[in-house]
């Protein structure tokens, strides 16, 4: 670690900082922020007002920049405009992939959008790419387990979510997870595999405990560009209006996401013969992340409730229409979920990007049809979202998709 780092990083302890960072997914979020917590970090998750967050977005940043950026750079102005926190001791975090894509310069756009109203609010990264070298989050190998596992009991817990909300309502379902969470507080620091199962099973058996459901509703998938895809005020609550039609909602984990990039980091070697320094540190991290998903895939199957689909099934079904080398954006793992999804029943799916998000534009949008013509029965509707795209349209276009709902 550089010494202007290490100095950085002491006084941001040392000075009880708080560090900002955007409602991505909120129960990933919500955990990732606990496990940071007992590290002695102040998260707070940023949860803004839909049209103040678009409104401040859309004054700092270029339109034509992406709308993610846009929206969250705009929720960060909100929370430093609101007079809450403490300006010189407060900063604001974003992950970065270091792929090619527009998302690895966001942080760029907000140092530029803070520079003259917040110059005194750094911006830091979270990424394992090496990126921001003095002002990254520092991960050694303990720091990063935690946080991937954070990642493995969120997702666990947002499927368990999405499976009980439409039968049982906001208020039980909510009571379940506050319960989990409440449990895993006490555990977070345990990392022993004994311990991370002994939650999985505290949380099945608190959804278990709920009656289960006498018929189950038609299930809608939710694929596409990751932001949108999982954040509520980035995609106008599209979770919220599909139960409220009376379905069950499917979201992909984002562990499928951070798999996919280390199968790329893999793949790049394999076509290219890059990453040579790191790939066998790549093959292990793959290897492990794999094992440790299935082992939590493997304590749900056999109850009530649906695993995620296992993640090597993805790519090699994605190859049925796109090759793995496509990569900008969420490259082939969209379509992968796409016929992944058609393949285990799931038949209504819907595609999200943002406005003018070049590459899920392809590999969204444009496989839509490759996939509806080996899997003809498959409901799919794309919809896009940007600062200006109103949410009446967007009902309105998933309604003329509800109406064909498949079951
Ligand atoms: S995937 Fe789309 S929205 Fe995301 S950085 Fe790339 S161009 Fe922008």
């Amino acid at each position: 670690m550089s010494n202007e780092r290490k100095k950085f990083f002491r006084r941001l302890a040392k000075e009880h900082y708080t560090i900002l960072i955007p409602d991505m997914c909120p129960i990933q979020i919500d955990i990732l922020s606990r496990v940071l917590a007992k590290d002695g970090m102040n998260l707070v998750v940023v949860t803004p007002l839909d049209r103040v967050a678009k409104d401040e977005g859309l004054a700092s940043i270029h339109n034509d920049a992406c709308y993610p950026a846009l929206i969250t750079c705009g929720a960060f102005i909100e929370a430093l405009k609101s007079g809450k926190y403490d300006l010189h001791h407060t900063c604001v975090l974003m992950t970065q992939t270091g792929g090619g894509c527009r998302a690895s310069n966001y942080i760029s756009l907000y140092r530029k959008a803070f520079e003259k109203e917040f110059p005194t609010v750094p911006v830091l990264s979270l990424n394992f790419s090496g990126l921001e070298k003095d002002y990254s989050l520092p991960i050694n190998a303990k720091r990063a387990i935690s946080l991937y596992t954070a990642v493995l009991y969120g997702d666990f817990l947002m499927n368990l979510v999405n499976q009980a909300r439409p039968y049982y309502g906001d208020e039980k379902t909510q009571e379940a997870l506050d319960d989990c969470l409440k449990n895993l507080d006490k555990q977070l620091g345990h990392l022993s595999f004994l311990q991370v199962k002994k939650n999985y099973r505290f949380f099945l058996n608190r959804f278990r405990s709920l009656e289960p459901p006498k018929e189950r509703k038609p299930r809608v998938a939710i694929v596409g560009e990751i932001f949108v895809k999982y954040s509520p005020y980035a995609n106008n609550h599209l979770k919220d209006f599909l139960v409220r039609q009376g379905t069950e909602v499917v979201e992909p984990s984002l562990n499928e996401f951070l798999l996919y990039c280390l199968y790329n980091a893999i793949n790049d070697h394999r076509l290219y013969g890059s990453n040579k320094g790191t790939i066998a540190l790549y093959r292990f991290a793959y290897r492990k992340a794999l094992k440790l998903t299935r082992e939590a895939n493997a304590m749900v199957k056999g109850t009530r409730f649906y695993p995620f689909e296992d993640f090597e099934e993805i790519p090699h079904n994605a190859e049925e229409v796109i090759s793995t080398g496509v990569k900008m954006g969420e490259g082939w793992l969209i379509p992968g979920e796409m016929v992944t999804f058609s393949k285990h029943g799931v038949k209504n799916i819907v595609v999200v990007q943002p406005f003018g998000c070049l590459p899920n534009h392809i590999v969204g949008k444009g496989m839509i049809r490759p996939v509806k013509e080996r899997y003809p029965e498959e409901n799919i509707v794309p919809l896009d979202f940007d600062a200006s795209s109103t949410q009446v349209n967007q009902e309105n276009r998933l309604k003329l998709m509800l109406a064909n709902l498949e079951k």
